[in-house]
């Protein structure tokens, strides 16, 4: 299944099996019916400046943070981390930007939680190792169970809109 990969065969057939029955995207809204207010690049910009502020006060600072619409899940489904490197008075200078797929603005507010705290991560580790993931939980204790469920999320997405 298209955004599982790598998770155990056991809980992809239980996925399976929640997809054939229809009850998927049931089983995701009841556990996270909290729909989130995030709507604009600078309501974004806003909810993951205060998030850095509490935990990773030490990182480099945000220039840029916003949704983007030509972003599709195609990009491991995640988010977009850039370092744009430009050249400042003579002094290279790393620009830090995030980039959120648009589709998040409709997903459960602690999806777009964990695609912050993801890409706040990468502030600090830009591969996905263990100081990175170590991150990750501690900006997010849910972390691992919220990643699993934006990927749930997603192949549902994907479902309905092929059977539609
Ligand atoms: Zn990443």
């Amino acid at each position: 299944m298209r955004f599982l990969g790598g998770y155990p065969p056991g809980v992809l057939d239980q996925v399976r099996e929640l997809a054939a029955a229809g009850k998927l995207g049931e089983h995701i809204s009841r556990r996270y019916p909290d729909q989130h207010g995030v709507q604009s690049d600078r309501a974004l910009y806003d909810y993951a400046s205060e998030l850095k502020q509490e935990f990773l006060r030490s990182a480099p600072p945000l220039h840029k943070v916003g949704y983007d619409a030509r972003l599709d899940t195609a990009h491991k489904a995640l988010g977009l981390h850039t370092a744009i490197s430009r050249v400042q008075g003579g002094k290279l200078k790393a620009k830090k930007e995030i980039r959120v797929a648009s589709l998040f603005k409709e997903a459960p507010s602690e999806f777009l939680r964990m695609i912050v705290v993801h890409e706040l991560a990468h502030l600090k580790e830009s591969d996905h190792n263990k100081a990175f993931y170590r991150l990750c939980e501690h900006m997010e204790p849910r972390y691992h169970q919220l990643e699993f469920d934006t990927r749930l999320w997603l192949a549902w997405r994907e479902l309905e809109r092929g059977s539609t």
